[in-house]
């Protein structure tokens, strides 16, 4: 209801401005009694139904009414192994934020063990500040659990509950406004060039190279261009004949890019084994050398930057601004391979992509391409997005997600879609079949 000049008019006469209808919440000290007053006489007349409308006092009109959280194992059935270990369950946190009869959805790759230790912190540390702040303050809401948990959060899982709450929070923003994610960032639905991500350690060694050939043909038949294979795992040499089987399969116009894993003790051996792998892709060259060494060896990283041809990326495991101002500080990448799921969630990542595009260093987001295909489309200096199909049983995040709202490829390019938030619908049936049950 609003009066002939456009101004709020409560039903009741009450003027929705004026400073002595407030009071100071007693959970988030601000003048929320406002709020309540209009939630329970007049949201819906006076606001319109779900569209979220800031209050002219910049107080939120939107309860957080729940915060679920998940813990899952999904299985991966085919025998894998990375240089590092073997793969043989994916487990994820899921974060369910509602707000009204809204949902945003969250979650986070939490490794091969962990998931349900990591929900019993969310639910006892975290769920009580989220649901005792204000979901549109998404960066504020950041900063509080980040400030809460300093002394056993800062890095780690911690940080990636953290990353979780604040996708979710990101999700529930674009529902409410009804706008894609990537909208809601600056960018606009479009395609996003992908790569097919891939060549883990599968089958019999002996005919290993043999079968990233395989695996790169299957890619360019889904139409892919662009391919990633796992290194680290098997000697230099044999690695090296995996290197040159994939230039190969990849054609004149593709790119192949490697993988280490944190592979390599130091950077001495990690050079040998690039200035070999160098000389097995001979002219065609390699896209990108990726995590050669521990993430803590960030002087390491450096050194192979400033010592090789091939560009370093790395990222994947890095969390918070902070560390990604390391990297860069030191020039120890080339690409930055940020995470939203780990570092921090939207918020940081922005934050990172942002800050590296100011030195003129791309991003090439790490995993969960349904959810990094928003911030490429919202990010000029996104290079390209991973992309695992899923029938590779590798990022099978997607087991949990409803089929008609998976992520899209054609062309070599993923399509951000044009739903609101993340654009994804949580399979509840699946959440449940691959509970963590203790
Ligand atoms: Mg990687």
């Amino acid at each position: 209801m609003k009066s002939s000049r456009g101004q709020a008019r409560h039903p009741r006469g009450l003027d929705p401005l004026a400073t002595d209808s407030l009071r100071p919440c007693n959970i988030c000290t601000r003048t929320t009694a406002l709020v309540d007053h209009l939630r329970e006489s007049w949201q819906g007349t006076y606001l319109g139904i779900t569209e979220f409308v800031s209050h002219p006092l910049g107080v939120s009109l939107l309860q957080l009414t729940a915060v679920r959280v998940h813990a899952v194992a999904v299985p991966v059935h085919i025998p894998t192994r990375i240089s590092t270990r073997v793969l043989s369950a994916r487990e994820y946190l899921v974060i369910e934020i509602e707000a009204d009869d809204l949902v945003g959805i969250g979650y986070s790759y939490i490794g091969t063990r962990g998931a349900a230790a990591l929900a019993e912190a969310v639910r006892e540390i975290l769920s009580p500040i989220v649901l005792a702040s204000d979901p549109t303050d998404i960066l504020g809401v950041y900063d509080r659990l980040y400030q809460e948990t300093l002394l056993t959060g800062r890095r780690g899982m911690m940080i990636r509950a953290l990353s979780a709450i604040d996708i979710a929070l990101w999700d529930l923003a674009g529902k409410r406004r009804n706008a894609p994610l990537a909208e809601l960032l600056g960018g606009c639905i479009r395609a996003v060039p992908a790569y097919a991500s891939g060549g883990y350690y599968r089958g019999d060694e002996s005919a290993a190279a043999q079968i990233v050939a395989e695996e790169i043909e299957e890619n360019r038949r889904q139409g892919f261009r662009d391919h990633k294979i796992k290194v680290g795992g098997l000697s230099i040499a044999g690695d090296a004949d995996r290197v040159a089987a994939g230039i190969a399969a990849i054609g004149p116009e593709g790119r192949l890019a490697l993988d280490a894993n944190n592979a390599y003790p130091n950077a001495h051996e990690a050079l040998r084994a690039i200035r070999a792998f160098e000389r097995a892709a001979g002219d065609h060259g390699l896209w990108w050398m990726e995590e050669p060494l521990s993430p803590d060896d960030i002087a390491g990283h450096a050194e192979l930057a400033r010592a090789v041809e091939t560009p370093i990326a790395t990222g994947e495991i890095a969390q918070t601004r902070y560390e990604f101002r390391a990297l860069i500080e030191t020039k120890a990448a080339d690409i930055l391979q940020p995470d939203a799921g780990v570092l921090g969630g939207i918020s940081e990542w922005i934050r990172v992509a942002r800050t590296a595009e100011s030195f003129q260093i791309p991003v090439a987001p790490h995993w969960h391409a349904n959810l990094h295909v928003h911030l490429a489309a919202a990010s000029p200096n996104a290079l390209t997005v991973e992309h695992f199909d899923l029938s590779k049983d590798i990022y099978n995040f997607e087991e949990l997600v409803t089929p008609d709202s998976r992520l899209i490829a054609s062309e070599g390019k993923v399509i951000c879609p044009d739903r609101p938030g993340l654009g994804i619908e949580i399979d509840h049936d699946a959440l449940s079949r691959f509970a963590i049950t203790r």
